[in-house]
C-alpha cells in the first residue's frame, strides 16, 4: 500500500493508472476510520475489480468546518487508519497537508462562510465550488459554508485522484445528493456510488464523532435511531402531517437529558424538497446535539 502526501505525486500515479486503462475507485474520508468507512472501501474494490486500484483519502478538510465547530478536536489516528486500510487491500492512501491542499489560504481569514470576505492576495487560494440548490436546507442551513467546503475539496480530490468511481455513504444523505449534482453539473466523468449506512448493533449510526459520546451519552445517542423507528412505525399506519410528526419526535428525543434537536426534516429523497404530508417513501433526516457531539442520521420511511 502506497501512502502519498503530495498532490503532484498522487496525480502522477493516477495518470499512470489511467493511461494504462486501470480503473480507479476513490473513497474520500476524514479518517478515524470505522466499519462504515471500510464498507465503502470494500464497495470500491468490488466496483473496480481485482485489477483496479482503490484509493482512500484521509483529510480533515478545514473549509467545511464553521469557525465554532470541532475542526481542532476532530479525532485522528493515522497509524491505526493505515493498518485498517492495509488489511482491507487498499492500493493507495492520499494524506495531504493543509498547505498541499490550500496553498496560500489564510487560516484565520473569515473566508469560509457565506459572504465571507478575504483581503485580496496574488498567492491566496480563492476558488470554491458552490452547489446552489440541494445544499441550502438542513446541513447547509445549520452549517453555513459547509457544502462549499465539501464541494470544493471533493472536486479537488476528483482532479487529484482521477477516479472512475467514487463511493460515498448514505449516512450523509444530503452530502451524497450534493456531490451527485456537482458531478453531473460540472461533467466530472465519474460514477457516484452511494453505500448504505453502517450501524452499531443498537442502531447508532457509526461516526468518527461518536468518540465524543462519553459515559451515558453513548446510550442517549441511540435516540436518533429510535426516532427514525418511531417515524417508520407511524407512517406505516397512515400518512401524517410533518408538523405533527416533528413535534412528536422532538418530544421523544428531548425526553432524554442530553439531546437537543437541531432539525428534523421530511422531504422527497430525489429533490430534497420538504413535504407537508409524510408518507411511506418520504425521506427523514435529523441532527441532534448530544453533549459535545452533533449527530446526524437519516432513513427512508
Ligand atoms: P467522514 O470521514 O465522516 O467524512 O466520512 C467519509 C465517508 O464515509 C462519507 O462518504 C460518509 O458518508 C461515509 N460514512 C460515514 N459514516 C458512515 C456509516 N456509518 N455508514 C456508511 N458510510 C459512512
Amino acid at each position: 500500500m502506497q501512502v502519498v502526501t503530495s498532490v503532484a505525486a498522487m496525480q502522477r500515479l493516477a495518470k499512470k493508472w489511467q493511461r494504462t486503462g486501470i480503473k480507479i475507485g476513490l473513497v474520500p474520508t476524514m479518517g478515524y476510520l470505522h466499519a462504515g468507512h471500510l464498507s465503502l472501501v470494500q464497495r470500491a474494490r468490488k466496483l473496480v475489480g481485482k485489477n483496479g486500484k482503490v484509493a482512500v483519502s484521509i483529510y480533515v478538510n478545514p473549509t467545511q468546518f464553521g469557525p465554532k465547530e470541532d475542526l481542532s478536536r476532530y479525532p485522528r489516528d493515522l497509524k491505526r487508519d493505515l493498518k485498517l486500510l492495509r488489511d482491507e487491500g487498499t492500493d493507495v492512501v492520499f494524506v495531504p497537508s493543509n498547505a498541499e491542499m490550500y496553498p496560500g489560504r489564510v487560516e484565520s481569514a473569515r473566508g469560509d462562510g457565506p459572504g465571507g470576505r478575504r483581503r485580496p492576495t496574488s498567492v491566496g487560494f480563492s476558488t470554491y465550488v458552490v452547489e446552489e440548490e440541494l445544499s441550502r436546507s438542513m446541513e447547509g442551513a445549520s452549517r453555513p459554508g459547509h457544502f462549499r467546503g465539501v464541494g470544493t475539496v471533493v472536486a479537488k480530490l476528483f482532479n487529484i485522484t482521477l477516479p472512475d468511481v467514487a463511493v460515498f455513504g448514505a449516512k450523509d444523505f444530503q452530502q451524497a445528493a450534493v456531490i451527485k449534482r456537482m458531478t453531473r453539473d460540472l461533467n466530472f466523468p465519474i460514477t457516484i456510488d452511494i453505500a448504505p449506512t453502517f450501524r452499531e448493533p443498537d442502531g447508532l449510526a457509526m461516526s468518527s464523532r461518536n468518540k465524543y459520546l462519553d459515559g451515558d451519552l453513548r446510550r442517549q445517542g441511540i435516540i436518533l435511531w429510535r426516532a427514525i423507528q418511531r417515524a417508520q412505525a407511524v407512517v406505516k399506519k397512515s400518512p401524517v402531517s410533518a408538523k405533527t410528526l416533528r413535534a412528536e419526535l422532538k418530544k421523544l428525543i428531548e425526553s432524554e437529558p442530553a439531546p437537543k434537536v437541531d432539525y428534523i426534516e421530511f422531504f422527497n429523497p430525489d429533490t430534497l424538497l420538504p413535504v407537508d404530508k409524510v408518507t411511506r417513501g418520504t425521506q427523514m433526516a435529523l441532527a441532534v446535539f448530544v453533549g459535545k457531539a452533533r449527530l446526524i442520521d437519516n432513513a427512508r420511511l
